[in-house]
């Protein structure tokens, strides 16, 4: 086991499975989550997330496999023994007792004595700076300042590990932002492992030091954001995070691209040697697009003819959907200030550099 796992916070899932009757959530599932990271949990609905969190909550328990935290083996232990906490999307705060009430009864379940229970609250209320607001009720404040208590009550306990499913998920996309950054802030002053599941992958994106993707009850990937993003190990991940066109055909020059009826899709690495049909990926920024008098290269490598059937101002970016041949359909995004002014209906010409191109095996389909 790597060092950094036997201090405290550091968890080590070692080869876990959940069945539900003949339903397989989680599958053999091993991830060594480092002390004080920032770890995200990513994948579509249904693909294990929140088993997988639940389990080293200790609400759940797997069927075989070891959790290890801060070093020790957890099986067995209920939750309130680990050194986790978890923060639920939906904040479960007591709606008869106030927010420092809230906040301390942990505390006091656990006999804490009282004048330590005052410090601590206190404490973790200036955490997420609430305060002033120890005396309401949670009825009386707002979605945002109800997640807050629910974070300052999980964080009270001071765990080594906080668990967070989904938890800005009932909040508006600003409110969300925003809370997004606070927490990422106090992630990283504290210091504590967070475990963060969730399906968005902006979110998990903006967040995370590193992000696990799931599918079907597995670790797909697990990197930081940038490689996830990059460089993404499959096309199931290319195409969950992020947006690609994808394009498939039999692989040809010797595994660096696939024929497509648009055209030869090169990339700049050898990725599909010895593989039949390939897909080639590029995302939408890499995508140049121009009307198709205006086009400087008319190179059948990279470069795709259509028709543009619309045209979408994002903000910083302006986004076009080109058809090309009878039903494929590709995205391109340039920045605003140097988007071409172009016509729905336009023939256009859309190309992209090898570099920008990601090829996979086409059984490997998202
Ligand atoms: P979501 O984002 O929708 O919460 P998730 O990735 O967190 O999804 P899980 O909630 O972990 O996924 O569920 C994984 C699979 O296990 C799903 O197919 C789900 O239906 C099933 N499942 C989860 N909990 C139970 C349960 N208590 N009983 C039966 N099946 C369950």
């Amino acid at each position: 086991m790597a060092e950094t796992l036997a201090t405290a916070g550091g968890v080590d899932i070692a080869g876990i499975t959940k069945r539900y009757g003949d339903a397989t959530a989680v599958d053999d599932l091993t991830l060594q989550i480092r002390q004080g990271e920032f770890l995200s949990l990513l994948g579509p609905s249904g693909c294990g997330k929140t088993t997988t969190l639940r389990m080293i909550a200790g609400f759940e328990h797997p069927d075989e496999g070891d959790i290890r935290i801060s070093g020790r083996s957890v099986l067995g232990e209920p939750p309130y023994k680990r050194e986790v906490n978890t923060v639920f999307q939906a904040y479960a705060l007591f709606p008869h007792m106030t927010v420092a009430e809230n906040v301390a009864y942990g505390l006091q379940q656990r006999r804490t004595p009282k004048a330590e229970i005052r410090t601590r609250v206190a404490e973790a209320l200036d955490l997420v700076q609430m305060r002033h607001l120890a005396d309401r009720r949670p009825t009386q404040l707002s979605g945002g300042q109800q997640q807050r208590i629910a974070l300052s009550r999980a964080l009270v306990n001071r765990p080594a590990v906080l668990l967070l499913d989904e938890p800005l998920g009932a909040l508006d996309r600003q409110l969300r932002e925003e809370m997004q950054l606070e927490l990422k802030l106090l992630q990283s002053r504290l210091g504590i492992t967070f475990v963060f599941v969730t399906h968005d992958q902006g979110e998990a994106l903006s967040m995370s030091d590193r992000i696990a993707i799931m599918r079907h009850g597995v670790v797909e990937q697990i990197a930081d954001p940038d490689t996830i993003y990059s460089r993404p190990a499959s096309a199931y991940v290319a195409a969950f995070v992020g947006q690609q066109n994808f394009f498939t055909g039999p692989v040809a020059e010797g595994g660096t691209a696939v024929e497509t009826p648009e055209g030869l899709i090169r990339g700049a690495t050898a990725d599909l040697a010895g593989v039949a049909r390939g897909q080639a990926a590029v995302r939408p920024e890499f995508v140049r697009i121009a009307a198709e008098q205006d086009a400087a290269s008319t190179a059948p490598v990279n470069s795709v003819r259509g028709t543009l059937l619309g045209v979408a101002h994002l903000g910083e970016t302006m986004q076009y959907l080109v058809r090309v041949g009878d039903d494929t359909s590709l995205i391109a995004r340039r920045p605003t200030p140097e988007a071409p002014s172009l016509t729905v209906g336009d023939a256009v010409l859309c190309s992209w550099e090898a570099a920008n191109v990601l090829l996979f095996p086409a059984d490997d389909a998202a």
